[in-house]
């Protein structure tokens, strides 16, 4: 009943995938010190020496391994891309040469469900091509969205032939170099088609799909982050009476809320299946570090307290891994799967963030440092305890499910 085993292909892309990640990717993370840059010149030098990286992914038949092949991607189901993306997280460079990294990734995934046929070769070909970035506005400063989205502020009126959308947006991951935001706003129901009029009134959100070189759309600042290693920044972004025709609404006016799920299940699950590559470096290195190094006349692994450190990291991680893999199996089956997506994004995102402090702890001052990626990797990883949903607010939600299902 239950196989853990993987087949003899998908054992084959494992190692071609780990094997580019060692060959290619790791001592290519030298010439990428950070990726929040900022000037225009600084942003297309950073995306050339990418391509250059592209081109060998592309070459190996890594590229884009979430899209359906169609779309020019590989086709892989949930499952498969557990194990590819965890050998892509080894480093935070794996999954940004392989396109599998996000904001892009769960973009794809959603403009794959929801955009019309015109709307994918317009932004979902040239996305998976790898030739265009994107990002994906949600959250709002106070008073507007943020762990509770039905706070939303952004507004979108309408107006002939289109409409007008005004908000603030933050924390809109990769916005400065992308083609085109997703945005979500609310919608001016009044004047709505009547056939939609209804849906409107009970979700009253929307999806846009807005072109950046839209003179209404602004990128206020980067906003200063302790994750320093994202493409595009952390951006603050501003849509003032930007005007967007009808054929920008990405699926159904006032379907947002609904459309924010079908990112979000997933984007939570492939964010988890990345970090666990992370952590299983960070394991490594901790392992090698106490292997290698003496102190107080034995090895450090000898110390119980040093072994015990790894062994509770190992546990965790496997712990985590088959988390990933039931959720995964789950979604392979049609499944919705959100308690079990809201358990494993929980559960992993706490353990990287233990893993990844523990590695430090045992690697001492070298952990600390720059000479290994460790330090990098504890400011990163924070921020996955906060994005895809805070944890408190996915313990909230598995802890009402629960009390629902026990008192039905
Ligand atoms: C690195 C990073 C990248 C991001 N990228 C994007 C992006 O690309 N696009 C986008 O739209 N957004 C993005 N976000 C924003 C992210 O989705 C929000 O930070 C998240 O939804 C939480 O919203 P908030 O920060 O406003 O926190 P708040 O809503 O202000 O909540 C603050 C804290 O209060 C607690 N809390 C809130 N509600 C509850 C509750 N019900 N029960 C118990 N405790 C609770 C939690 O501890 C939470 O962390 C990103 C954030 C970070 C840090």
């Amino acid at each position: 009943m239950f196989d853990f085993s993987l087949t003899p292909e998908l054992a084959a892309l494992r190692e071609r995938t780990l094997a580019f990640v060692r060959d290619v990717v790791i001592p290519a993370e030298k010439d990428f010190p950070a990726y929040d840059v900022q000037s225009p010149e600084e942003i297309k030098a950073m995306a050339d020496r990418l391509e250059v990286l592209r081109v060998q992914a592309r070459e190996a038949g890594l590229f884009a391994p979430h899209v359906v092949k169609e779309w020019g991607g590989m086709g892989l189901n949930m499952r498969e891309m557990a194990i590819v993306f965890e050998e892509a997280g080894h480093s935070l460079l794996g999954p940004l040469v392989l396109n599998c990294s996000a904001p892009d990734e769960g973009n794809m995934h959603l403009l794959e469900v929801v955009a019309s046929e015109e709307q994918k070769e317009r932004y979902l070909r040239p996305l998976v091509a790898g030739e265009i970035r994107s990002c994906f506005a949600m959250t709002e400063p106070a008073p507007g969205a943020g762990s509770d989205p039905a706070l939303l502020k952004t507004y979108a009126k309408r107006e002939r032939g289109g409409w007008v959308i005004n908000g603030t947006k933050w924390y809109t991951s990769g916005a400065d170099g992308a083609a085109f935001a997703i945005c979500m706003a609310l919608t001016d129901h009044d004047s709505a088609s009547d056939e939609s009029k209804q849906a409107v009134k009970r979700s009253q959100a929307t999806m846009f799909l807005v072109d950046t070189t839209n003179p209404g759309f602004r990128i206020v600042r980067h906003v200063p982050s302790m994750d320093v290693n994202f493409f595009g920044g952390h951006c603050e972004v501003v849509f003032e009476d930007c005007f967007v025709t009808d054929d920008a609404v990405l699926g159904e006016v006032g379907k947002g809320f609904q459309y924010a799920q079908v990112r979000l299940a997933p984007a939570r699950l492939t964010h988890c299946m990345r970090w666990l590559g992370v952590a299983q470096r960070s394991m490594e290195m901790a392992i090698h570090y106490a292997n290698a190094r003496e102190s107080f006349g034995q090895r450090l692994g000898q110390h119980q307290m040093v072994g015990s450190m790894l062994a509770d990291s190992a546990m965790e991680i496997h712990a985590a891994r088959l988390m990933i893999w039931h959720a995964a199996w789950l979604l392979d089956n049609g499944e919705q799967a959100r308690q079990e997506t809201s358990m494993t994004k929980v559960y992993v995102a706490e353990t990287v963030n233990r893993v990844v402090d523990r590695a430090v702890q045992i690697c001492g001052a070298s952990g600390i440092s720059e000479d290994l990626p460790l330090s990098l990797f504890y400011r990163s990883v924070r921020a996955f305890r906060i994005y895809d949903g805070p944890s408190e607010v996915h313990r909230a939600v598995i802890a009402h499910r629960i009390l629902k299902q026990y008192a039905e």
